[in-house]
């Protein structure tokens, strides 16, 4: 399948690890838009948040894990931020879902 982030999981396409599970994996945000900026996602592929469904809803819940690990690996005790973009409006640029998690500097609400 031509999907950046599935060729990321497969080590076709370089990235900065931060985390890895059976289910999970995070990485550096190339472009960063926050001191800390990760991208965290399941392995396999969904589209987005709108194909989320009774059968793969779990692999959210593993995300979620995730994210409260790597805080703790990464000491973001002062907070962070989890964002989902979806489709279109929701500025969704690379097709498997994906959600940014951004630290270490103070984040405006709302985002606009
Ligand atoms: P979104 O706009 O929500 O779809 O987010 C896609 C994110 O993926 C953006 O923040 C990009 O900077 C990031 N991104 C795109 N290509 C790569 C890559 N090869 N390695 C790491 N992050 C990437
Ligand atoms: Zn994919």
């Amino acid at each position: 399948m031509d999907c950046l982030f599935c060729k990321i999981v497969a080590g076709e396409i370089p990235s900065t690890k931060i985390y890895e599970d059976e289910y999970v994996y995070a990485f550096k945000d190339i472009d960063p838009q926050a001191p800390f900026h990760a991208i965290v996602i399941p392995k396999t592929h969904i589209k987005s948040a709108a194909e989320i469904t009774a059968e793969n809803s779990f692999l959210v819940a593993k995300v979620f894990e995730a994210i409260a690990k790597i805080a703790e690996q990464e000491n973001l005790e002062k907070g962070f931020r989890v964002v989902n973009n979806c489709g279109e409006q929701g500025g969704q640029t690379v097709g498997h879902i994906h959600f940014h998690l951004l630290a270490r500097r103070n984040l405006a609400w709302p985002p606009g």
